[in-house]
């Protein structure tokens, strides 16, 4: 029996209706693609699910794991400490703005954001001052705990859930000409006086869309929290690791935020990692003899050593110029094909920053997650040997830095071709 009718007895998949799925089996993968057990190779894409930055079974990154196989494969974190963990702490430090000063870990994005948030609330308790609520863009994706699901937009994906989670401030995303309404909610939440915190995917919101606003109107609601003693929360999860074109998506704003939490890039796409971190002061309001006052909160692989040592084998490649190059041979790649494609009848928007180009289709039906376009572009693209999975009608290329030039124009041509034979031309909005 193969891959597909093995799994199909015994897996459960993540966001997939089971009743009719099909899944394809994997048994290799190298630089941008990936090789399924009949010899088809497929672009990857989306960086499986945005998290391969690096490339595929990167060889400096495997090395450097083996070396830490066989040398400290795990150890409690509570009580003990080891060399890569401290090692990926001091250069996480030296690329974060320098009002970051400690390193929390955890093993993926929603559980980042998880600790983010109770830094965030046990913060004013145990200042004992009476702060409960958070505020979040009404697009937001800050993934799929409960915390992580509280903050994160109402939708499909929470609708279950719903009377479950924590009540939260949601204000519009600040996107083009709505940045004045966006900022009004914003400051008539705060003057309100109960704001803990502010959390916030920094340019680009991920699975809510690939929706982008511009850094001008997140510094001044930043500054505004600041101002207002509001806890501001970074979600760099996807942005993160040169995601967004610099290192971090908020590289280019002056204010900093208080907390930032990373995953996904952090290891290449390697090992399950994530890391929330923030500032002395929020540190510092956990410093006490009352015990009560400790961060009760941990995670039995945190800073796993071979998660750390794949973060660090990663930093060595962001840090080499070539990746930098790589980051903005992509982006400009992006840009022309934006020029090219941009005037479309099929586009009602598109979007680019960094390595992430979107476009927004037109659709003649509901155009939510649960959009009828997604299948049929989904399966388009796959034929033509290419991993793409559009947020309903929104299709995005989001690839690895090691993605040719060759490949790059090859998913171009694709998507001209998919909107030229496969979409009605919609009316321009
Ligand atoms: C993916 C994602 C998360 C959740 O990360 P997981 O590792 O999937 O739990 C949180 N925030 C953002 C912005 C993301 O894109």
């Amino acid at each position: 029996m193969n891959l597909t009718k093995r799994d199909r007895e015994i897996i459960w998949h993540p966001y997939t209706q089971m009743k009719d799925s099909s899944v394809i089996g994997i048994v290799k993968g190298e630089e941008a693609y990936l090789f399924d057990e009949e010899g088809n190779k497929y672009i990857d894409a989306v960086s499986s699910w945005w998290v391969n930055t690096l490339g595929h079974s990167n060889k400096y990154i495997a090395e450097k794991i083996s070396e830490q196989l066989y040398t400290l494969e795990h150890v409690i974190f509570a009580g003990f400490t080891h060399p890569k963990a401290v090692e990926i702490a001091e250069r996480l430090l030296k690329h974060l703005p320098a009002n970051q000063k400690k390193i929390f870990f955890s093993d993926n994005g929603s559980t980042a954001i998880e600790v983010a948030l109770k830094m965030a609330i046990q913060y004013w308790e145990n200042k004992k001052i009476g702060k409960n609520k958070i505020i979040a863009f009404r697009d937001a994706y800050h993934g799929d705990t409960f915390g992580a699901m509280s903050v994160s937009g109402r939708g499909v994906f929470t609708q279950p859930f719903n009377r479950f989670l924590f009540d939260v401030e949601f204000i519009d995303t600040p996107v083009k000409l709505k940045e004045n309404d966006s900022f009004r909610q914003l400051e008539k939440a705060v003057v309100s006086g109960n704001i803990a915190a502010f959390i916030f995917e920094p340019l680009v919101l991920g699975a809510g869309g690939m929706i982008m606003y511009e850094p001008e109107i997140l510094e001044k609601m930043i500054s505004f929290c600041k101002a207002n003693h509001v806890i501001t929360i970074a979600d760099e999860v996807m942005t993160g690791f040169y995601r967004s074109g610099n290192f971090f998506a908020t590289d280019i704003i002056a204010e900093k935020p208080d907390i930032f939490c990373l995953s996904k890039g952090i290891t290449g796409g390697v090992m399950a990692m994530g890391v929330t971190s923030c500032s002395q002061e929020i540190f510092d309001a956990f410093l006490s003899d009352d015990k009560t006052k400790t961060l009760y909160h941990g995670h039995s692989y945190t800073a796993n050593p071979i998660a750390c040592t794949a973060a660090t084998a990663s930093m060595d490649l962001y840090e080499e110029p070539s990746c930098y190059a790589n980051i903005k041979r992509i982006e400009e790649k992006h840009k022309v094909f934006f020029e090219k494609i941009k005037n479309h009848s099929s586009i009602l928007d598109i979007r680019q920053k960094g390595t992430i180009i979107a476009l927004e289709l037109y659709a003649d039906e509901d155009t939510s997650y649960l959009n009828s376009l997604r299948d049929k572009a989904y399966a388009f693209f796959l034929n033509k040997g290419i991993i793409l999975r559009p947020l309903g009608n929104i299709i995005y290329v989001l690839p690895p830095y090691c993605i040719s030039n060759d490949d790059l124009d090859y998913i171009y041509q694709s998507i001209e071709e998919f909107l030229n034979t496969q979409i009605k031309s919609g009316k321009r909005t």
